[in-house]
């Protein structure tokens, strides 16, 4: 048993600061209970874990308040709504647990804010189903990668080290030998696709509005369509003609994309074409398709949504049953119509990720260094998972869930043991 009193070494961490959930840090805490991650760092891991304090306090409008008084203000604030609204959302699969019980009690809708980006791919999902694959199969398995409109390694720095460039594979395979190709978007960084050998990846860039035409010729050539363009999105056709062969005699193609990034008019119709592409690329070898995700938790919020009201994220408990809607009952169209009276914003894991500006009583559960630009009626800071409390998390690939640990003593409560006092209280 860890005594998280005194200076210790904590090996096999998991990090969850974004949806790859690398469980394999080494991380140091002094006497004083602050945290330095020693070994398979990143930068962004850097920062999760060294910057969370401990020092935050409730406040009323302002005002320093114990947790009890914080905690009956929001209980009031609540009871008065008449269609308050969870969002922002950025917890462990407990925290979520105790956000959909106080929200199926307060007729509340739950919306993540990630959404308009995961929600693309949720389209897809409920449209035509698609075929995707998990990191694991990834990194045993894929010999051709190809990255559509992303930058990988700003959201997930260590994908190439852990996914692409791993030395050792479960069936063999020379890793190094590895193809990549980046396929549209502007000012990636392409670097970590540069093989341990020194190959360069592909590049075949445009601009991310143009995604929609490169993805829809590349399907067409794939499915052995003539293309009579000489170029599309600024791509030669020969180049798209060469990928589509490539992809074809592959053994095992991985076509990966993060929702968020495909930020076009009607993103979804992108994703399933790249998704019905891979489809087709099934009838004669191997191939999966890798939405990237998991940010702020945002694969823990759609997955406890989905197991408990049977619905992902954008579903109202209004009518005291759940009803999913994706347009409807998205943060920013509930906000904007005035249909919500009450905003109820959790962001546990990033101080960064603040709650919209809104003229609506507000309730923040926030990480404790969260630096507020509008005051809310009320802010509670919450432990963060995976330092100052045990969690679960969903990683990117959505199959894969894993123990978030506690790595220090902490007097910041738990979201859950927070909502859960809220919810006696209504
Ligand atoms: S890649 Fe992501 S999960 Fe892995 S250490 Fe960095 S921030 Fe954490």
């Amino acid at each position: 048993m860890d005594n998280f009193a005194q200076a210790g070494v904590v090996e096999n961490v998991t990090c969850p600061a974004c949806g790859l959930l690398c469980d394999d840090l080494t991380v140091e805490r002094d006497a004083a209970s602050n945290l330095k991650v020693s070994s398979n760092a990143c930068q962004k891991s850097v920062v999760f874990f060294n910057r969370a304090s401990q020092s935050s306090s409730p406040r009323i409008n302002g005002k320093p308040a114990d947790l009890a008084a914080a905690i009956a203000k929001a209980a009031e604030i609540l009871g008065n709504a008449k269609h308050p609204l969870f969002s922002g959302l950025g917890t462990e699969v407990q925290g979520m647990r105790a956000v959909m019980s106080v929200a199926d009690k307060s007729c509340a809708v739950v919306d993540h804010m990630n959404s308009n980006g995961f929600m693309r791919n949720i389209q897809v999902i409920q449209n035509s189903g698609w075929q995707v694959t998990t990191l694991t199969e990834v990194k045993n398995r894929v010999d051709l990668l190809v990255v559509v409109g992303t930058d990988i390694v700003t959201n997930f720095p260590r994908f190439f080290e852990r996914e692409v460039w791993n030395k050792e594979s479960m069936f063999g395979q020379d890793t190094a030998t590895r193809e990549v190709v980046y396929l549209g978007g502007r000012n990636i960084n392409t670097a970590p696709g540069v093989s341990p050998d020194g190959r360069q990846p592909d590049v075949l860039p445009c601009d991310i509005d143009r995604l929609p035409d490169v993805t829809a010729a590349l399907r067409a050539l794939v499915l052995g369509k003539k293309l009579y363009a000489t170029e599309v999105g600024g791509i030669a056709t020969s180049e798209l003609e060469k990928l589509a062969e490539r992809l074809k005699n592959a053994k095992y193609s991985v076509v990966t994309w993060a929702a968020g990034a495909v930020n076009v008019p009607h993103a979804e119709l992108t994703i399933q074409n790249i998704t019905e592409m891979v489809k087709s690329l099934n009838k004669t070898t191997r191939s999966s398709g890798l939405p990237l995700g998991g940010l702020e938790g945002e694969m823990n919020a759609n997955q406890v949504s989905a197991w408990i009201s049977g619905y992902p994220m954008r579903t109202s408990y209004a009518r005291g049953y759940p009803e999913h809607d994706p347009y409807h009952f998205s943060t920013d169209a509930l906000l904007a119509s005035g249909e919500t009276d009450a905003l109820f914003w959790i962001s546990s894991l990033n101080p960064d990720r603040l709650a919209p500006k809104v003229e609506l009583p507000t309730v923040v559960f926030g990480h404790p260094d969260m630096k507020l630009e509008q005051e809310p009626d009320v802010f509670i800071p919450v432990a963060v998972p995976g330092i100052d409390h045990k969690g679960i998390a969903f990683r990117s690939d959505n199959v894969v869930s894993l123990p978030l640990a506690q790595l220090r003593n902490s007097a910041l409560p738990r979201l859950g043991d927070v909502l859960s006092a809220i919810e006696q209280a209504l």
